[in-house]
């Protein structure tokens, strides 16, 4: 049984160019949550710091750590490898803070399979549409076509795992799809009511998905 002085675990996934970063960004000017920042092998962007986005490191770096058994979850995504430490996790939630993980679906799935003794709370964030996600996707740094279309097709297969989260969470305004998750977060750790619609999430993705 999670104990209520330890901290909880909030899991935010999403399928490229949702929004899901600058929501992440938003949430973690509250005080309420420390970020889990990962290792990658992917080369830092130009508005990335080291150390504070990610800790950066190469595939030798990162094999270590898998053979000592240092993440708590792992995956290859986009042919870079991307990992959480196990470590300074359990020490946050130990000290009752709660810890916010921007992680791909199969770093969720392994969080979620470890059933460790601190509360989870999962989210999966979707676009509004795929005429806005294609919008969303070709106006970003990727003016490849190609890229775009690759990518439209990764979310095609990304979204069928809309149904391992707790809550699948519509943006299409950032304030509201942020106040969202937010009350959610609250409900959850104070045992309120929720407001979700379940029908709603399942009829927007069978859109999504025609
Ligand atoms: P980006 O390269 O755009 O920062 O991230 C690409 C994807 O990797 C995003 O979906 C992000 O959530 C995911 N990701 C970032 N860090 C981790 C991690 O530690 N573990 C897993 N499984 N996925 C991660």
């Amino acid at each position: 049984m999670p104990s209520e002085q330890d901290g909880v675990m909030v899991i935010l996934s999403s399928p490229s160019g949702a929004g899901k970063t600058t929501l992440v960004n938003l949430l973690s000017k509250l005080d309420k949550f420390d970020i889990s920042i990962s290792h990658t092998t992917r080369e830092p962007r130009a508005s990335e710091k080291p150390n504070k986005d990610y800790y950066f490191v190469n595939e030798d770096e990162f094999n270590r750590l898998i053979k000592n058994q240092e993440f708590l979850e792992y995956a290859k995504v986009f042919n870079n490898f991307y990992g959480t430490t196990r470590t300074p996790v359990i020490d946050k939630l130990n000290r009752g803070k709660n810890v916010l993980f921007d992680i791909d679906w199969q770093g969720a799935d392994q969080i979620k399979n470890k059933k460790l003794d601190y509360k989870l709370i999962t989210f999966f964030i979707l676009p509004p549409s795929k005429e806005i996600l294609f919008e969303r996707l070709s106006n970003r740094d990727m003016k490849d076509k190609l890229i775009v279309e690759e990518r439209m097709k990764q979310f095609g297969r990304d979204v069928l795992h809309w149904i391992n989260y707790d809550y699948v969470v519509i943006n299409d305004n950032l304030e509201s799809c942020y106040s969202k998750i937010v009350n959610l977060i609250d409900a959850e750790i104070n045992n309120g009511s929720k407001d979700y619609d379940l029908e709603f999430i399942r009829r927007h993705i069978e859109k999504l998905i025609s």
